[in-house]
């Protein structure tokens, strides 16, 4: 089967996956334009721009090369969301938020070209809730396509269709995904936190939970739920940094929401007085002052 190219995508959202995800597909050599909100009057690209900038200088090697960069456009979303227009593929990765996605995409129904995949890189958030409202057409291009931290490392990528979803335009974006990309795609269906996440949360918040209890230290509670684990090198904790110590309560409150009363991840969600603290200090892991662990 012949598949039409995606010929330029739109990243909204220039947090750390948003980022992560334009890098990529910049590397891949295809246009991307990168989108968040005005954060400085003064500077009304500066989110997106400092995003850009991160992406050159990420350690130990750059996320995306100078070459690369040339293809990334920044914006923001109050003067620039008619650009959207322009593009194959709109990705949505803003904050883990259902009303502050709901009410981007009522606007990108006004400015997109029907017939271009809209999709959203939600890790828990049910597809049906997040197209409550929109038109049939809109429905018909939505899907989830959710990418991994970091993109640039991950070949994971969980694609989700809802019932209305246009199977053509999902095998279009899957053929990219894997083409361009790079990634292996794994058909997830709509169900909280996919697979990865439905797995993952759980045991993040259990070895939290322990580590809490026992009154073990974060290095402590690494060194038996890292390696040993069959973690990679960062250890549980370690991974809440680089996820985002902020994003963990959007992601509790989002599964506790749409999971049955009776899932194991309910008995063992709770608040952490700690998270909530560092999150109001600034220490939201590698993208802010360090989180349980410092910055190098
Ligand atoms: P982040 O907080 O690092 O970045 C979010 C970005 O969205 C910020 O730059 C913010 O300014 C911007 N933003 C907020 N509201 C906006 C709006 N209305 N319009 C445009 N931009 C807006 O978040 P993140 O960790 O990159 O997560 C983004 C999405 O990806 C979430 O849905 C999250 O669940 C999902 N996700 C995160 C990870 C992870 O490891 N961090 C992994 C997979 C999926």
């Amino acid at each position: 089967m012949s598949v039409a190219p995606v010929k330029k995508v739109c990243v909204i959202g220039a947090g750390t996956m948003g980022a992560g995800i334009a890098a990529q597909v910049a590397n891949g050599g295809v246009p991307v334009l990168l989108l968040d909100i005005v954060r400085d009057e003064n500077d009304r690209n500066s989110v997106a721009e400092g995003a850009v900038k991160r992406m050159l200088k990420a350690d130990p090697a750059p996320f995306m090369s100078n070459r690369a960069a040339k293809l990334v456009e920044t914006g923001n979303i109050e003067d620039h969301l008619d650009k959207v227009a322009e593009c194959d593929w709109v990705i949505e990765a803003i904050v883990e938020k259902l009303s502050l996605k709901q009410s981007l995409y009522e606007k990108l129904e006004k400015v997109r070209t029907p017939g271009t995949a809209v999709t959203s890189n939600t890790s828990t958030i049910p597809l049906e809730n997040l197209v409550e409202g929109r038109s049939d057409a809109f429905k018909s291009d939505f899907f989830i396509t959710h990418f991994f931290n970091p993109p640039r490392y991950m070949r994971l990528l969980e694609l989700v269709t809802g019932p209305a979803t246009d199977m053509d335009l999902a095998a279009r974006i899957r053929d990219f995904a894997d083409r361009v990309l790079g990634k292996t795609v794994v058909d997830a269906k709509d169900t909280p936190g996919f697979i990865a996440n439905r797995i993952g949360t759980l045991w993040i918040q259990a070895a939290i939970n322990a580590a809490m209890d026992l009154g073990l230290t974060v290095e402590e509670a690494d060194a038996i739920a890292g390696r040993p684990m069959g973690v990679p090198k960062t250890g549980v904790f370690g991974l809440v940094d680089l996820v985002g110590v902020d994003l963990m309560p959007y992601l509790q409150e989002s599964l506790t929401s749409t999971l049955p009363k009776d899932d194991p991840y309910q008995a063992i969600a709770r608040d952490i007085p700690l998270i909530n603290k560092m999150i109001a200090e600034g220490y939201t892991g590698r993208k802010g002052k360090g989180g349980f662990y410092r910055l190098n």
